[in-house]
């Protein structure tokens, strides 16, 4: 039998139910703070990621699934795109501030495990074209808003200010001089990133190197007063609008193109994989990609992640409707009949079902019974003949006469 690739997963119907129930409240959400969604292809030129994400990134590095000669990649994350979009489609003259959000799937050649897929979904925020600190506000509140919704209350929002790169690039020499001096107890990894991107050495899970890391420079000290200003005022916003929230100085995003605030909403229900959440401003990404310089910030939030949650949490999700009606035939006439009856109902929206396998009324009554149809009608010969059939209600065994040229009578008794 053929299996499905390793890392992916079929999204069956109950569980598709699930998700679009949350889809509707990501877009009931975002419609209220005034995003407009947006789609874009599932693959992109490779050059796009690149340079929108940085080529010694995990993701550009070893996780992207590229074809064509590698010309042509699946999109591992959604930011790079939607600003692809954006100047693509000149959406900068529309507004001088845009907001798009977007619900995709996304796909990273990574080691399968809880939480973490090779296809997975994203929901996600950017706002295009602000540095006002109001955005950065705003970009936080909306997942705090979707996860309260949701009666997820344990999660943490943790914090950091990054720098500008004048201020990051005066770090970051003194933070490599700092971790130059425990070169020879850093992992491979980290050895690595001591030339490429020491912020990273910051995310270590390594005890050795956290402990090497506590007296490592803080990127907070080197935070000019126009920076830290700004910082102050968000962190008096977020706090007077009760998001909790923990400053966190080694707080460092794995992609190149972060710069000032950086947050990530933190679960202390999921392990390992604690992350529900990551953003921040991407104030140089714009500039890269070939757009003028435009400021910009956004989140994206791992679908999958929130639905464990949630699990763990024992929420309850709305059920799939069962048909409100099973019509079981009996004879080639009253199959026929039975259609107007059918279409009828289904274009009122009443949830109609009916046998499609030619199976006896006894085992009709069992399909409806095992579907948990709320009503039966039966209709053979001798209701046509008679124009009357028996309408019943299936939990109390309860049976009405109906006339069959009534259709209102039914819907009615149905419906109410
Ligand atoms: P990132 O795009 O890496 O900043 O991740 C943003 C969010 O997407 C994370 O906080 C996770 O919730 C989710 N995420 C990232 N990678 C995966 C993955 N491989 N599988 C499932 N969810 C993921």
């Amino acid at each position: 039998m053929l299996q499905k690739p390793k890392g992916t997963f079929d999204i069956l119907p109950d569980e598709l139910y699930k998700r679009n129930f949350i889809y509707n409240l990501i877009r009931e959400t975002l419609s209220s703070f005034n995003f407009k969604e947006i789609l874009t292809p599932v693959f992109e030129s490779t050059e796009l990621f690149k340079r929108g994400i940085g080529e010694e990134t995990d993701i550009v590095s070893k996780e992207m699934y590229s074809f064509n000669e590698d010309k042509f990649t699946l999109r591992p994350e959604l930011t790079a795109p939607v600003i692809r979009a954006y100047l693509e489609n000149s959406l900068y003259n529309e507004s001088p501030v845009k907001k798009l959000f977007y619900i995709s799937n996304l796909f990273r050649a990574e080691r399968p495990q809880k939480g973490r897929y090779r296809e997975f979904w994203q929901f996600g925020a950017e706002i295009i074209g602000s540095d006002d600190i109001l955005s950065d506000a705003e970009i936080i509140l909306i997942p705090d808003l979707i996860l309260k919704k949701l009666g997820i209350n344990d999660f943490v929002v943790k914090i950091n200010n990054i720098g500008n790169t004048e201020e990051r690039t005066e770090y970051v020499s003194d933070l490599k001089t700092y971790l130059l001096k425990f070169e020879n107890e850093l992992s491979e990894t980290s050895k690595i990133r001591l030339y490429k991107n020491p912020l990273r050495i910051l995310d270590t899970k390594i005890e050795k190197e956290k402990d090497i890391l506590v007296n490592a420079p803080l990127i907070k000290n080197y935070l000019k007063a126009e920076t830290k200003e700004k910082f102050e005022k968000l962190l008096n916003i977020l706090q007077k609008l009760n998001v909790n929230f923990e400053q966190d100085d080694k707080l460092v995003r794995g992609l190149d193109y972060y710069s000032q605030t950086t947050f990530e909403f933190q679960s202390t229900k999921l392990g390992s994989q604690n992350a529900i959440l990551g953003g921040g401003r991407y104030d140089k990404l714009i500039e890269l990609l070939g757009g003028k310089p435009t400021p910009a910030i956004g989140f994206a939030m791992g679908i999958e992640r929130l639905l464990i949650i949630l699990e763990e949490n024992n929420f309850t999700f709305p059920k799939q409707k069962n048909p409100d009606i099973y019509i079981i035939t009996s004879g080639e006439a009253a199959k026929l009949y039975s259609l107007n009856i059918t279409n009828d109902l289904r274009s009122n929206g009443i949830i109609t079902e009916t046998d499609l396998l030619n199976r006896s009324i006894k085992s009709q009554m069992k399909e409806a019974d095992r579907l948990k149809s709320k009503f039966v009608l039966i209709l053979g010969d001798n209701e046509l003949s008679s124009g009357i059939v028996k309408l019943k209600k299936m939990d109390t065994g309860n049976e009405t006469d109906v006339e069959l040229n009534k259709i209102e009578k039914i819907k009615e008794l149905i419906t109410n």
